[in-house]
């Protein structure tokens, strides 16, 4: 039987491309042949419009999957892509946040709800988790199902700041609910090759976190701000631009990092 591979991608703070990336990555990994859940965690609910999941279409969301205990094929919607399924949000989990407070194992109710049999019968490869900006109970949940985390890093001043803190939770979560949640790596976004300022914070980056840091950089391109309004991944939008590249390459390192850890080497 496969077991997908859980991939939470969060960083605390807002706008540094969480959600591009989650969209986008799941789009690339879909369009190498493997097959993806992503699941929106943020009561805003980007992922789910940028994948073209109207509000009026969400009437079962990740709220029902954690607090209903609805089964996750009462809440998935297949998308636009063949291969690529999607857990959508509604603002009301950000009432499942203050209601996560009250219950018993309230940071397991993502772990359990993807360790149903229910969702071994679709056989992912994939499933991506895109985070709210916060380390709320949410984005605990999401750390506390997830094998690894994903962190975009916008290439822009303070950028590594807030990675401190992001680091101490992971390595809490570590020593409570999930000892074997690994750094899946740290992605350089809204990177801009004509700006000094980039490639400062990509070398205070590479030099401080070292092979944590994906070879593979997002630039900056115009053609992904654009996408999400279209309610597509940029892949689909503009399959040659500059992002659609990158995410793909993105997709390529990750999934041969795998390959690699596996092999052991
Ligand atoms: P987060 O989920 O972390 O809050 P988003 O993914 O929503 O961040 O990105 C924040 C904003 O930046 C969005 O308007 C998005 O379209 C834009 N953006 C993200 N990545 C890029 C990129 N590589 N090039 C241009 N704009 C981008
Ligand atoms: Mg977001």
């Amino acid at each position: 039987m496969k077991e997908p591979k859980i991939i939470a991608i969060a960083n605390q703070k807002g706008g540094v491309g969480k959600t591009t990336t989650a969209i986008n990555l799941a789009a690339a990994l879909v369009e190498s042949g493997q097959k993806v859940m992503l699941i929106d965690l943020d009561p805003q609910g980007n992922a789910s419009t940028g994948l073209g999941i109207e509000p009026d279409q969400r009437d079962m969301t990740t709220y029902d999957l954690l607090i209903e205990d609805a089964p996750v094929s009462a809440v998935l919607h297949k998308t636009e892509i063949e291969g690529l399924y999607l857990c959508p949000a509604t603002t009301d989990l950000s009432s499942a946040d203050m209601e996560l407070v009250s219950t018993e194992k309230r940071s397991y109710l993502l772990h359990d709800a993807l360790r149903h049999p229910d969702v071994d019968a679709y056989e992912f490869d994939y499933i991506l988790i895109d985070c709210p900006p916060s380390l709320s109970l949410l984005t605990v949940n999401a750390m506390v199902a997830a094998h690894s985390v994903l962190v975009p890093l916008q290439a822009e001043f303070f950028a590594l700041e807030g990675l401190s803190q992001l680091m101490l939770t992971i390595r809490e979560i570590r020593q409570s609910a999930n000892r074997s949640l690994r750094i899946e790596g740290v992605v350089l976004t809204m990177y801009d090759v004509r700006n000094n300022l980039s490639q400062q914070v990509e070398a205070d980056a590479r030099a401080t976190l070292g092979e944590l840091v994906f070879r593979t950089m997002i630039p900056r391109n115009v053609r992904v701000s654009e996408a999400p309004s279209y309610a597509m991944p940029v892949l689909s939008y503009d399959s040659a631009s500059r992002g659609a590249v990158a995410y793909r390459a993105l997709a390529t390192e990750l999934v041969s990092r795998h390959a690699a850890v596996k092999k052991g080497a």
